[in-house]
């Protein structure tokens, strides 16, 4: 089957007419509809090319509780998405060619979007020992980033090591940025919010210690390094240090960092609880203000899923994360297009170019353009929904944005050419031999 999307607005451009047979985008302009076409009308929506995630945890194999990786990427789909990235911390966890071969084909079969599994840096997740890194990279599953997300790669050492090792592949380790003695029993940001309610405080410098010394090492080593979800005014500071001093460095914002702070915390509702914990209204400013001028680089979503029991219990007990696949495009549009901070093209190469390219991903990430895969989403901007977990392709209900009323919404996902979202709804999947 072909489609013909008629007057969509590329990039948010003037509109015209795309047409997607074999997979490809075939042709551009104003084209006439031929048998065996089906017409999208893209009257008023912006296309853009599909999302890529840098940082998505699909949960499979081992907690299918919360999520498995047809769940998620049905959730992927219908928020934009073409590629995730699949984190480490699964059980058991992805530090062997098996595990990461395992997710990838079950991301293969299940047709919605190109699964890329991330593996572990340390056995286990232990922080002690490097994982079979050079043999997940030579699998099937051609595994470029690496990390221990959840926790941090505190050891400098291994740290060390670990860039060395993947620069010889031009991998990337993608570090979340802890120091595990300085939050020890955390619970929230460590701030004026945290006085009053009597919390223990995550503080800034956890994060920021840690970033200034792996750009450091980045450097002495020569090699990539990706900062999971920044989420403090600091850490930007020094991103952009290391930036201008050509450190090898990228760095991911989630949405909720750009949009929610600690103040939510007041409700005691756990849904606000993740890591790192939501921040100052002064950290989100300059989290906007850092993608905004590039030291931020991309978006990812840190979509967290977890079953009911481990988020309605009381604070101190309920697990850390946020669902956030399905909302991301929204958070973008709410918080850096319709403020004026960036236009449809930014957000293209914040959702997609540039994660593709952090992440190495074939075939995403590319221009709109004739002959390139048709991986795409389009979307209505001036559309307005109110966030309804349980109406979410994902099994996680804990979106913290439960309720309110976001703009822009997905109006048709298309994956290699095929159509996973359509008018707004889920479609099919891409069937697993196409
Ligand atoms: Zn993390």
């Amino acid at each position: 089957m072909n489609y013909l999307i008629q007057q969509a607005r590329i990039l948010g451009s003037e509109p015209q007419d795309v047409l997607i047979a074999d997979g490809r985008i075939a042709q551009l302009g104003s084209i006439e509809p031929g048998a065996d076409t089906q017409v999208v009308d893209g009257r008023g929506l912006v296309l853009l090319p599909g999302m890529v995630d840098p940082h998505t945890h699909l949960r499979e194999p081992g907690r299918e509780d919360a999520e498995t990786v047809e769940t998620g990427t049905r959730a992927a789909a219908r928020g934009g998405y073409t590629a995730v990235h699949a984190m480490a911390n699964s059980t058991p966890v992805a530090d062997t060619a098996g595990v990461v071969e395992q997710v990838y084909e079950l991301g293969r079969k299940a047709g919605w979007v190109d699964v890329r599994p991330v593996g572990a840096v340390t056995v286990g997740l232990e922080g002690k020992q490097l994982s079979e890194i050079g043999a997940m990279a030579d699998s099937r599953a051609q595994v470029k980033m690496f990390s221990d997300d959840g926790i941090c790669v505190a050891d400098p050492l291994l740290m060390r090591r670990a860039l060395e090792y993947v620069k010889a592949f031009d991998g990337v380790i993608a570090q979340h940025a802890q120091e595990p003695r300085l939050t020890e029993g955390a619970q929230m940001n460590e701030g004026e919010v945290s006085s009053v309610l009597g919390l223990p405080g995550w503080p800034a410098v956890a994060e920021e210690s840690i970033i200034a010394r792996d750009v450091l090492l980045a450097e002495h080593v020569g090699a990539r390094l990706h900062v999971c979800h920044v989420s403090t005014a600091g850490s930007v500071e020094i991103i952009r240090w290391a930036k201008a001093r050509g450190i090898q460095v990228t760095a991911e914002v989630t949405p909720h960092h750009l949009l929610l702070t600690d103040e939510k915390v007041r409700t005691f509702d756990p849904v606000f609880k993740v890591n790192p914990p939501l921040r100052r209204q002064e950290d989100v400013m300059a989290l906007r203000a850092a993608v905004a001028d590039g030291t931020i680089d991309v978006i990812g979503t840190d979509h967290a899923p977890h079953p009911a029991e481990s988020k309605e219990c009381e604070w101190g007990a309920a697990a850390m994360g946020m669902t956030g696949l399905e909302t991301a495009l929204s958070i973008v549009q709410h918080t850096l297009v319709d403020t004026g901070l960036l236009t449809w093209e930014d957000v293209a190469r914040i959702t997609s170019a540039t994660p593709a390219r952090i992440g190495r991903v074939a075939d995403q990430g590319r221009p709109i353009a004739v002959g390139e895969p048709a991986n795409l989403v389009l979307v209505d901007p001036d559309a307005r929904w109110i966030v309804d977990p349980y109406a979410m392709a994902t099994k996680g209900r804990n979106s913290p944005f439960a309720g309110m009323e976001l703009p822009g919404s997905v109006r048709a996902t298309f994956f290699h050419g095929h159509p996973t979202v359509l008018d707004g709804q889920l479609a099919t999947p891409r069937p697993a031999d196409a």
